[in-house]
């Protein structure tokens, strides 16, 4: 069976030297990829700029921007028994790319930057969904994660949704994390704090427990 999975950031271009971004290091989606290689899956990670080696057994699409992870999702979805959104997707970009480097102080004493939503990919793939295909989704909050977690399982029609929690110990860019995998009934399936590459194993076999996958 086939698995697509996103990790990593998206950069936003400004300039052709400048980007909006965050601190997303990819580690929990290439550690998912390498997961479901492990059951048997083949798997398409869709992966933002990282510095990760490719896991063995993966094929790799690099990506920059949300709208080419977006078009690249799209493209590798037909077919494709689930997909694991573990990227750190922008939520907006700059309205206007500059063609050429933007000079210091040609704003003056500040610099507005305007800024657009970037599209929801999760939303968008949600609307092409197949029967029996499962959508799981990642969740990191500073506050009232739960609530605000099984909010988003609901408008992204998700079928699971991972928590990550506490903010301050792991999560972005750190190498452990402890998470929360929360379902539409609201059953709960809590993963202790430990390496991600243990993490991604503990989602995918409970993915494999909860949706009987063989
Ligand atoms: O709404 P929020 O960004 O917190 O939702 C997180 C989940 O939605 C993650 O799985 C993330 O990959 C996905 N996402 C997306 N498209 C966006 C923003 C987030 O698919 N533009």
């Amino acid at each position: 069976m086939r698995w697509l999975v996103t990790a990593g950031p998206t950069y936003e271009p400004i300039d052709p030297v400048r980007f909006i971004g965050n601190f997303s290091s990819g580690k929990m989606g290439y550690a998912l990829a390498e997961a479901l290689v492990a059951r048997g899956a083949k798997v398409t990670l869709v992966s933002g700029p990282t510095c990760l080696p490719v896991p063995a057994g993966v094929d790799v699409v690099s990506v920059v921007t949300a709208r080419e992870m977006l078009r690249a999702c799209r493209a590798a979805l037909s077919g494709v028994r689930g997909l694991i959104m573990a990227a750190a997707v922008a939520d907006f970009r700059p309205k206007t790319v500059a063609r050429r480097k933007i000079k210091k102080g040609a704003a003056g004493p500040a610099w507005h930057l305007e800024l657009i939503p970037n599209p929801d990919i999760l939303e968008e793939l949600a609307a092409r969904k197949k029967p029996g295909q499962v959508f799981v989704g990642f969740s990191l909050e500073t506050h009232d994660g739960p609530r605000h977690a099984l909010e988003k399982l609901r408008r992204k029609k998700l079928d699971a949704i991972v928590l990550n929690h506490p903010y301050e110990q792991g999560g972005i860019g750190a190498d452990e994390n402890e998470v929360t995998v929360i379902y539409p009934d609201g059953a709960r399936y809590f993963i202790g704090c430990r390496p991600k590459k243990a993490v991604a194993r503990a989602i995918v076999a409970e993915v494999w427990r909860r949706f009987n996958f063989e």
